[in-house]
């Protein structure tokens, strides 16, 4: 059971490093967020790669955005392949203002070796496995993206009711 602030506030330093000069990260973060039932270096995986991912989409630089929220579904979500049940969850945004991603291959981005990048540069493998990371918890992960305008991660985690 995992504090989202906590894990990235342990990840600030390494994000910062990550992305370089020319992107700034800016945090978001609603207090007293819901704890999350997940493995904590799969969960850093997650967000590193999606870190990366935007600083990758943005190479003149810019603003990437992290932003969490408690979120409160009041029904069942049908989305893609998604079915995600009402409830509480907590949810955190990946916002980019790279160059994102033509629609038809929004579909793709998600399987296995899908990659745009250079040999090398990429292996096609980190959405995917951020993909399973997030719906083994429960969860869910969205895009949503805008050709010359950016990208949007959107992570849904099921929250954790210590009643269960
Ligand atoms: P990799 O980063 O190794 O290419 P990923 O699974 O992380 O593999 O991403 C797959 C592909 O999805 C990338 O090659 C890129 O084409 C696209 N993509 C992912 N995130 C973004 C983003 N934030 N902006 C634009 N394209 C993206
Ligand atoms: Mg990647």
């Amino acid at each position: 059971v995992l504090e989202l602030s906590d894990v990235l506030s342990d990840l600030t330093h390494l994000m910062n490093r990550l992305v370089g000069e020319r992107i700034r990260l800016v945090f978001s973060e609603e207090p007293d967020l819901h704890k999350i039932r997940a493995d904590k270096r799969q969960l850093e995986q997650v967000i590193i790669n999606l870190v990366v991912n935007a600083r990758d989409a943005m190479p003149t630089g810019g603003e990437i955005r992290i932003e969490s929220a408690n979120i409160t579904l009041s029904e069942t979500i049908h989305r893609d392949r998604a079915v995600l049940p009402a409830g509480d969850y907590t949810m955190i945004k990946v916002i980019d203002e790279g160059f994102g991603i033509p629609e038809e291959k929004l579909g793709k981005i998600f399987e296995p070796f899908y990659t745009t990048k250079r040999a090398g540069e990429g292996t096609g493998l980190g959405l995917s496995t951020a993909y399973g990371i997030v719906k083994q918890t429960g969860g869910f992960i969205f895009a949503d993206s805008e050709l010359d305008e950016g990208s949007v991660f959107t992570l849904y985690f099921p929250s954790f009711d210590p009643i269960e």
